[in-house]
């Protein structure tokens, strides 16, 4: 048993394939979605997304956003989402000083959602956490 999982932003479909299990962070708390799971709409923090299909797992940076659970599939519209090995490392360690060094002068909002984008690109760049 498997459902489509689909990842849209405004530039591209980063996902749409067949998976076994999904788990995200929503704003009321994590959430862990099997085929068959019932109707849902949840809204997606800045965190990374884990799938599984058969015995491969991977791991999104997915930056917030929207997800429409339904019969046979999971639509998530996102901001930005990037496949792990996407991930220039480089890029999200000069964002993540950027952002520290923004923060340094003054508490910033845009700079604190700014440094956890970075983080979540380089947490799910390690592919940390086990599913
Ligand atoms: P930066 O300051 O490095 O531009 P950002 O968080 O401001 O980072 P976004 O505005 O979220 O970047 O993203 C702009 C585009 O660049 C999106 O398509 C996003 O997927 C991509 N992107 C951003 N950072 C990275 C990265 N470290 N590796 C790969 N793609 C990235």
């Amino acid at each position: 048993m498997s459902f489509k999982l689909e990842i849209v932003t405004p530039d591209r479909t980063v996902i749409s394939e067949e998976v076994d299990f999904l788990r995200v962070r929503g704003t009321e708390g994590e959430l862990g979605i099997l085929p068959g799971h019932a109707p849902l709409f949840a809204v997606l923090e800045i965190d990374i997304l884990q799938f599984r299909r058969d015995a491969k797992e991977e791991v999104v940076a997915l930056m917030g956003g929207f997800m429409e659970v339904g019969p046979d599939q999971v639509s998530i519209v996102s901001d930005g989402a990037e496949r792990a090995v996407e991930i220039d490392v480089l890029r999200a360690r000069a964002a993540k000083e950027r952002a520290e060094a923004q923060l340094a002068k003054v508490k910033d909002v845009g700079a604190e959602v700014a440094l956890q984008r970075a983080l979540i690109r380089l947490q799910a760049a390690q592919g940390s956490r086990a599913i």
